[in-house]
């Protein structure tokens, strides 16, 4: 059986922190507010994976008023929310996100993102997806005041 789940996530751009997405550190002026290191990325991915547990969301396995979880590393949280899903006998088959932000450019970071990222998921990079996209100028992420990200995981479970 197989089943899939959806994610997304968004985070206010402020002067400040840095940008962490994708599990690497981007360069650029400004960074994303969150508890953790507010990569939206992973905060997506995470919500997508617990989606094909039907497992609730990031907010309840990981809330935002845990001194633990205070500045930690997205990534972290990612690799117990994958050893999650094999506890309950699973297998990601492939994770598919879109990102979406006015800037700073990130195509050029995709496969840096990837190489990050894929090894946590136990995905060989074919069955990571991460696209880039710009707002066109529209609503908060179109002003650069946020970076969002959509995604989806398909899990395989034995039937
Ligand atoms: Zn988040």
């Amino acid at each position: 059986m197989h089943k899939i789940g959806i994610g997304y996530d968004i985070h206010r751009l402020e002067a400040g922190p840095k940008l962490v997405l994708g599990g690497i550190e981007v360069p650029f002026g400004a960074g994303l507010r969150g508890h953790s290191d507010g990569d939206v990325l992973i905060h997506a991915v995470i919500d997508a994976l617990l989606g094909a547990l039907g497992e609730g969301d990031i907010g309840g396995h990981f809330p935002d008023t845990d001194p633990r979880t205070k500045g930690a590393r997205s990534a972290g949280l990612l690799a117990t929310v994958v050893d999650l899903v094999r506890s309950r006998g699973g297998e990601i088959v492939n994770v598919d996100t879109v990102v979406v932000a006015e800037e700073p450019k990130l195509g050029p970071h995709a496969a840096a993102m990837k190489a990050a990222l894929a090894p946590v998921l136990g995905l060989p990079p074919g069955a990571l997806g991460i696209k880039a996209k710009t707002n066109e100028g529209l609503g908060p992420v179109g002003e650069k005041r946020a970076i969002a990200c959509y995604a989806v995981a398909l899990v395989r479970f034995p039937d």
